[in-house]
């Protein structure tokens, strides 16, 4: 139990996590426009007490306050934390479902890390995990994280019948995958909701909300969270008009052990980066390659051979991209030590393939 956690509640409830966020924001002068303002000032306690009165009839609320921060500044071992919380509040038999309160700048994140760490556990148990959070601040006359708490809380405490157990997100009256959910503009009320061509992505009312089918939640087998100090260390690199063969060479005598090629078009790098990056492989680093573009798949040998070693990730995005690969990496090594003889590749495929059938 985490220290701000009063006691442990018994009776079956929603336990609502917060992560911080504008959700929890706070602006100085809240009339103003633009806005200013300051993300994970307030406590998930006191979002709740807001929304008190229109939550469904017989909802227990339990909150528990995991980080408050600016989602921007998300650590890898936050991460961690937080899927170590949700993955034990799910075995916690009084717990129904879960809401996360979390900042939109990197929601991207947590939702392909907790799909890939808890979506079948969340599916085995028949619970639902809600990831939401706000565009406007706390305190800001339009403030658009009621609704979007409250859309949360009413599709995790739903019963069962159409729609699985599973990790999803709800924003500006919408839902999905939490996978599929990424922020694509940088001030717009609905930015965090992209529409992929693999997910349902539709308005929140009570006769299409529990129409998001099962096999989209179909996830085989949950890969290990790393630990907070463990996570394998890779970057992003963007292609881009006239790229230099030193932005790889930099790291052939670090740390790394991966690199996501943020590409352009299809997912193609500038040949400049070709030979370096030939050598970065010998080395043993671990290359994916993705889009730049922000939409699409990224094919293997699409639309030409892929250089050895490299593996296209499907639909994953940059951010995405580097937490698979992360995964995939702590997964390898686990794998190893277990000894089984399972790669990083294999297990990265299978990430980047699966979101394609589901
Ligand atoms: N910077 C904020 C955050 O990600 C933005 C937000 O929550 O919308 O924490």
């Amino acid at each position: 139990m985490s220290p701000n956690q009063a006691k442990p509640e018994n009776s079956p409830h929603i336990l609502v996590l917060g992560m911080g966020g504008t959700i929890a924001g706070l602006a100085p002068n809240p009339g103003d426009q633009p806005l200013r303002y300051e993300a994970g000032q307030v406590e998930v306690k006191s979002l709740l007490t807001h929304i008190e009165s229109a939550v469904p009839e017989g909802v227990k609320l339990v909150s528990q306050q995991v980080a408050n921060i600016n989602s921007r500044n998300l650590t890898e071992a936050l991460l961690s934390d937080l899927g170590e919380v949700v993955r034990a509040s799910l075995a916690n038999p009084a717990v129904l479902g879960l809401v996360i309160t979390h900042g939109t700048d990197t929601i991207e994140e947590t939702g392909i890390f907790l799909q890939l760490t808890c979506g079948n556990y969340a599916q085995i148990l028949g619970k639902r995990v809600i990831l939401t959070g706000a565009m406007l601040p706390s305190n800001a006359p339009q403030a658009d994280g009621p609704s979007n708490l409250l859309d949360a809380i009413r599709w995790a405490s739903t019963p069962l019948e159409n729609c699985p157990g599973g990790i999803y997100a709800v924003m500006d009256g919408r839902g999905c995958m939490a996978m599929d959910l990424a922020k694509r503009h940088g001030s717009a009320l609905n930015a965090p909701i992209q529409a992929s061509p693999s997910s349902s992505v539709g308005l929140i009312n009570p006769s299409w909300l529990w129409g998001v089918k099962a096999k989209e939640a179909a996830w085989k087998e949950d890969l290990p969270i790393p630990k907070g100090d463990e996570w394998p260390w890779v970057e992003i690199l963007t292609s881009h008009a006239g790229a230099r063969s030193e932005t790889i060479a930099l790291w052939l005598n670090s740390q790394v052990k991966g690199l996501v090629l943020a590409g352009s078009g299809m997912g193609g790098f500038h040949d400049a980066w070709r030979d370096t990056l030939v050598t970065a492989v010998k080395k043993g680093v671990a290359l994916v390659r993705t889009t730049r573009t922000g939409a699409g798949a990224t094919l293997t040998d699409i639309p030409e051979k892929d250089l050895d070693g490299c593996l296209a990730s499907g639909t994953l995005s940059g951010p995405r991209a580097r937490i698979a690969l992360q995964l995939a990496l702590n997964a390898e090594k686990q794998a190893q030590l277990a000894g089984k003889s399972l790669t990083w590749q294999d297990f990265f495929a299978r990430i980047a393939v699966l979101p394609e059938i589901r």
